[in-house]
């Protein structure tokens, strides 16, 4: 009954798992104090005294207990405002106590309110040390299942473990060069250290050790797959390529487009299988690099896919590609959700027959009627719209698998890509296209909405066009299509026609009518786009120089820059007017101000990391990779970073593993797999 208790509440199945569930403080009760020696600085106390002029006071809501614990040195008061009467009823004039707790004081006197209060006796006057403090839930408090029993458990349970059931599972030259304690040490410390430095190299040393198995895990995954996986060879940059780059390339590349298609190039010739997350700030050029990518595909004799996130994205991109190498005879196609019938039927046949180069759609991809002649790169653009089934899927695709590269949408942090996305490989574009000017952008509360409306108008008369974002959460997504029902009534009344047009796209739309409301903005029959979040992704409209988000403060950081993203694309000066009510809240104002004060993606993402947590990143809450027990990635990213070094210096001097000093980690690898390292708690 405690155990399925155990399980439901705080997930602790093992004893392993109720070793893990550190406490979340400890306090000193390592010494006993005299009460003279307590001064303003004090904290909390230990303290054996007599009691005396045990008194209530007050009436009804006011009454309060008090009393006087006397030691040789002075005199400190207790005081209690719960429980009054039962307190009372326990507590005796003139015995001996322990008292403990947090200091306050009162008119110049120490003084403990609510005391944890024990008659002094053999057992309770030696010191009990550190003691741990632990969460624990509500159900399990009403089974008598609080922190303090949850440390009793824990107690009982690491006395009764020997060193060998803790069997070290670090290498001895690395606890050595970090002075990291041993497991067993390591996992008595953390409950029950002898003080705090303990504590600390004991906590250190647990997440250290949990670190370094997922970032093993990884580094084992990517040598396997750098030594053993087959994978197709693209060893000739031909003619596609080549007559590509001299005579279609629109744009002369960057330095760090260069090299990241380098980097495909090498991955892709040497017949292993690329799996690749290549990052890039919103607006980067991360297209043109999987184009060059797909165009050495074609010059091997394989076939290549982008997967898009939405179908506009998906439009979008095969326009622009199909544009930029039909005249080279490379066959590009479309396939989307909303693709004919008879089309369908007819791109199938030609993709199975291997007369299509290129094909680029939506998730409808990776559908099982959609089989390749011969498959050799699969892109998935805006990865974080996808889940790890889809990659898998893709992969599937062929029987020897498709080289893999997956695009973000805007940079992640270094501790989330390698917590993540460990196990691919990555291509970093650290540099914008040159010209571009970093948008302006600006915090308005409502009271400035008619400024706002005038600055847009003003905008417009320079030709340029504006995007209205409105936000869109599923679980609220009722109401926020009505707010942004209201808000093109509100737009439109500010910017009526015939003067103005407006297109609005939206999620509930048939894709035809969102495809032509694009489309109407795009050749700039329409000047002003109101839409949701659907437009977030990918969409280029390079005459767009403003953008004001309603609720600005109800998006996160990384999606406000990405929406961000879809102005300053022209050579134009951008705005970016992020609008809020008139009170907004501390948390929301500090990732306005981020905004405000950067363009750089790489920071946003690190800040978003910092102020929302992992657990709260777009994209990756099934990923599970982040659910660490005991290390925190924001916390501890110089442990991670260093976990990571070990990791890659033990897997490139041994990556079989073989060595008799990797022997531990051989083995504890092994019981993880089963599953057996710790019995379950019954
Ligand atoms: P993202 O990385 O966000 O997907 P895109 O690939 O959509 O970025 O590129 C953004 C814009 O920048 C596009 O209009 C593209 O044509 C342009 N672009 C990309 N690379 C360069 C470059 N090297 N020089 C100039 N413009 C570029
Ligand atoms: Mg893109």
């Amino acid at each position: 009954m405690r155990a399925d208790l155990l399980k439901k509440e705080l997930d602790i199945y093992t004893y392993g798992d109720l070793l893990q569930h550190v406490p979340f403080r400890h306090l000193d009760k390592s010494k006993r104090s005299r009460i003279a020696d307590i001064n303003p600085q004090t904290d909390v106390v230990l303290v054996h005294g007599q009691l005396s002029n045990i008194q209530l006071v007050g009436k009804y809501a006011s009454k309060r207990l008090q009393a006087q614990l006397r030691d040789e040195s002075g005199v400190l008061e207790l005081a209690w405002f719960q429980g009054v009467s039962w307190v009372q009823k326990r507590l005796r004039e003139g015995e001996r106590y322990v008292v403990f707790g947090k200091v306050g004081f009162f008119m110049g006197q120490p003084q403990i309110v609510h005391p944890e209060i024990e008659v002094l006796s053999a057992e309770t006057a030696s010191a009990p040390g550190w003691e741990p403090i632990y969460s624990s839930t509500e159900k399990l408090k009403a089974k008598g299942l609080n922190g303090r029993a949850l440390g009793k458990l824990t107690s009982l349970l690491i006395q009764q473990l020997k060193p060998a059931d803790l069997p070290e599972n670090l290498p001895g030259y690395i606890l050595h060069k970090l002075v990291l304690p041993s497991r067993y040490e390591a996992y008595r410390h953390v409950h029950f250290p002898v003080n705090m430095h303990q504590y600390e190299l004991a906590i250190k040393r647990l997440k250290f050790e949990e670190l370094f198995y997922a970032q093993l895990r990884f580094a084992l995954i990517r040598s396997k797959r750098h030594h053993y996986s087959k994978g197709f060879i693209f060893d000739r940059v031909g003619n596609f390529f080549n007559q590509f780059y001299d005579h279609f390339l629109p744009f002369p590349l960057t330095n760090a487009q260069k090299r990241v298609v380098k980097e495909i190039r090498m991955d892709t010739a040497r017949g292993v299988q690329m799996n690749r997350l290549l990052q890039g700030d919103v607006g980067s050029g991360k297209t043109i690099v999987a184009l060059l990518s797909m165009l050495i595909a074609a010059d091997n004799g394989f076939q290549s896919c982008l997967m898009a996130p939405t179908e506009i994205l998906a439009q979008q991109h095969f326009a622009n590609i199909n544009r930029l190498v039909s005249e080279m005879g490379i066959v590009v196609r479309l396939l989307t959700g909303s693709t004919k019938k008879a089309e369908r039927t007819v791109l199938l046949e030609d993709l199975q027959a291997g007369k299509i180069h290129i094909l680029v759609g939506t998730h409808a991809l990776i559908e099982d009627p959609v089989q390749f002649h011969q498959l050799g790169l699969a892109i998935i653009d805006e990865q974080h719209r996808f889940g790890v089934a889809q990659r898998a899927k893709l992969k599937a695709k062929n029987d020897l698998p498709p080289h893999i590269l997956v695009m973000t949408a805007t940079p992640i942090p270094r501790t989330m890509a390698m917590t993540a996305y460990g196990d691919l490989d990555c291509s970093v574009i650290d540099e914008l296209p040159p010209g571009r000017k970093p948008v302006t952008t600006v915090h308005r509360t409502d009271i400035s909405r008619p400024g706002v409306m005038d600055f847009v108008k003003k905008e417009i008369a320079k030709g340029r066009q504006a995007y209205f974002i409105y936000p869109l959460i599923e679980e609220s997504a009722k109401v926020d299509y009505e707010n942004l029902m209201k808000g093109y009534d509100e737009v439109k009344a500010f910017f009526p026609e015939p003067r103005y047009y407006i297109s609005m796209v939206h999620g509930k739309q048939p894709a035809a009518t969102k495809e032509t409301n694009m489309q109407r903005f795009k050749t700039g029959d329409t000047q002003i786009m109101v839409a949701t979040t659907v437009i977030e992704v990918g969409v280029d409209v390079p005459n767009a120089s403003v953008m004001v988000i309603e609720s600005a403060d109800r998006f996160g950081l990384s999606q406000l820059h990405q929406l961000r993203g879809r102005v300053g694309r022209g050579s134009e000066q951008s705005f970016c007017i992020l609008l809020t009510g008139n009170q907004v809240g501390r948390d929301s104002r500090e990732r306005l101000q981020i905004m405000c004060a950067t363009n750089d993606g790489f920071l946003v993402a690190e800040k978003d990391l910092e102020l929302r947590g992992p657990g709260d990143i777009e994209g990756t809450r099934q990923s599970g990779a982040l659910n660490f027990k005991m290390a925190d990635i924001v916390q501890d990213k110089g442990l991670l970073s260093e976990a990571a070094e070990w990791t890659a210096k033990v897997v490139e001097a041994d990556p079989e593993l073989m060595k008799s000093e990797h022997a531990m980690i051989r083995d504890f690898l092994r019981k993880q797999k089963g599953n057996n390292e710790w019995s379950k708690i019954a």
